[in-house]
């Protein structure tokens, strides 16, 4: 059973009321979540007031032990949180073991020493000198999604509690498990009480007393955008300050000149690496055109080999899909591609393993042709196991293409002409451009988007910044 973390403790909801969290790979119940409301974001808002004036005054060195103390415990406990991080989003097991839950473990590892390297700043003049103080903002909210749960929970948790704040945390209702982990991991870690508050439950009721909590100064939110579009409409007049990760539709360029094997080999991980549900995947795949049928057949060959089924087989590449009701989307989405003129090269249909999968939530790699860039296939964000390729002719013509969307997170790159590639990368509408690679990540860089993919940057100095309010103190000489 998963409990609240408020006040250094582990608790019900004040409602009393749970729902069922699902395993998507066996399509059942196999826990309850919170339902909690706005009395329990109103008990984790008091703890937290309470813990604020020792923890912002508690010296970095001591924040940074605590952390790594937490990030040590959940690499000793490191198997346990995969399999629960499998179990919970149908992600494959070896994948959570080597990314997601690596990389919580490297958020509180990285930001407890970032903050050693954080410097404010001072300007001067004959007559004066100002200088900067760099404050925690106080209380901030921190909302997560479902698709990388504690890797995007800890991305947001570990910059605010290591530059001073106090943090109310909600992981998707969807995953919440990770999430329940880590609070024991603090508990055990020693974090004094209230610092770290997680409260579990819906985004319209727990999300949502957060999000308009006025004694909440910030909020760092993961999602998709008309989430993202609501929540500013209801924190901005409140002037909270607010970064919000949003949705993408992103390009994956490929010209004729590319490494073609490593190109070929990165593309279908960029399409179907974790169902697809990862933000940064690369959906709309725009071909140059004398490789475009090579390229095609090569794909569709790949990609059908591709073995679905089990997320806790060793051998499995794509498991299950986070929940019945995101599966629908998936296919209706399909079937929009299909009435809008596409032809399906591989997959489009719900898969059913053998055996103990056999209920659960599966979807074939999905590969569709022949849909004008500009058709709501080609507009809208699937977040699933389905890409679109299309030709192009020119340049001109695949960045036109690459922008005409609303989103704007990344974008990959595939030639061998260095020009061009750094051409492109400045001409193109996104926060982030791989070329030659994807996924490739350095924490010190400023992550996000552009246009509906989001306003603010995380990571590196920017999520520091985010997470401590400049006070500018001028002295006169
Ligand atoms: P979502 O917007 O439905 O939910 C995200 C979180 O917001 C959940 O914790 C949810 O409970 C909460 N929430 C929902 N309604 C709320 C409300 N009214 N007030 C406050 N909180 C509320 O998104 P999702 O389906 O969980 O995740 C998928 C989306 O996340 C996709 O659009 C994907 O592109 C996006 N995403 C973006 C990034 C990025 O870095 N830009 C990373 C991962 C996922």
């Amino acid at each position: 059973m998963i409990k609240n973390y408020i006040n250094g403790e582990l608790r019900e909801p004040v409602s009393e009321k749970y729902f069922d969290n699902f395993d998507p790979a066996i399509g059942e119940a196999y826990g309850i979540v919170p339902d909690s409301d706005e009395r329990d974001v109103e008990l984790a808002v008091s703890a937290a007031e309470v813990a604020f004036p020792a923890w912002s005054n508690t010296p970095a060195e001591e924040r940074t032990r605590l952390m790594l103390k937490v990030a040590s415990l959940i690499g000793r406990d490191l198997a346990e949180f995969a399999r629960a991080e499998s179990v919970d989003n149908g992600k494959p097991l070896h994948l959570a073991r080597t990314v997601d839950i690596p990389r919580a473990i490297k958020n509180f590892e990285f930001f407890a020493s970032a903050i050693h390297g954080f410097a404010s700043e001072s300007h001067s003049t004959p007559e004066a000198v100002n200088y900067t103080l760099r404050n925690p903002v106080g209380i901030v909210g921190a909302i997560s999604p479902w698709n990388l749960p504690l890797y995007l929970l800890t991305w947001k948790i570990a910059p605010a509690l290591i530059t001073g704040n106090c943090v109310i945390a909600k992981p998707s209702e969807i995953t919440p498990m990770t999430a329940f982990l880590l609070s024991e991991a603090c508990i055990e870690a020693g974090m004094p009480k209230g610092v770290l508050n997680i409260v579990h439950g819906y985004g319209s009721k727990t999300g949502s007393a957060i999000v308009s909590h006025p004694r909440i100064k910030a909020l760092t939110f993961t999602g998709g955008t008309k989430t993202g579009a609501h929540i500013a409409s209801v924190a901005a007049p409140m002037f909270k300050k607010l970064s919000l990760e949003l949705g993408g539709k992103n390009p994956n360029i490929i010209f004729a000149d590319a490494d073609y094997p490593k190109m070929l080999e990165t593309t279908v991980l960029s399409s179907f690496r974790n169902q697809g549900e990862i933000c940064l995947c690369g959906s709309r795949i725009f071909v140059e055109k004398p490789i475009y049928e090579k390229f095609k057949n090569d794909f569709v060959e790949r990609t059908k080999s591709l073995k679905i089924g089990d997320p806790l087989e060793h051998s499995t590449d794509q498991g299950a899909i986070v929940s019945k009701e995101h599966m629908e989307k998936v296919l209706s989405y399909i079937q929009l591609a299909k009435d809008e003129g596409g032809t399906i090269l591989c997959g489009g249909n719900r898969f059913v393993p053998e055996g103990r999968c056999e209920n659960g939530w599966f979807l074939e790699p999905t590969i569709i042709e022949g849909l004008p860039h500009n058709c709501r296939t080609n507009m809208e964000e699937i977040f699933g196991p389905v890409v679109t390729i299309t030709p192009f002719e020119t340049e001109e013509e695949v960045l036109m293409m690459a922008n005409s969307t609303e989103y704007g997170l990344a974008s990959i790159i595939w030639t061998e002409n260095i020009s061009r590639a750094n051409r492109i990368a400045a001409a193109i509408q996104t926060g982030i451009v791989w070329i030659n690679c994807w996924m490739v990540r350095d924490l010190r860089t400023p992550f996000g988007g552009v246009k509906s993919s989001g306003v603010g940057r995380e990571g590196g100095m920017e999520a520091l910044r985010f997470f401590t309010e400049p006070k500018n103190i001028c002295v006169k000489l």
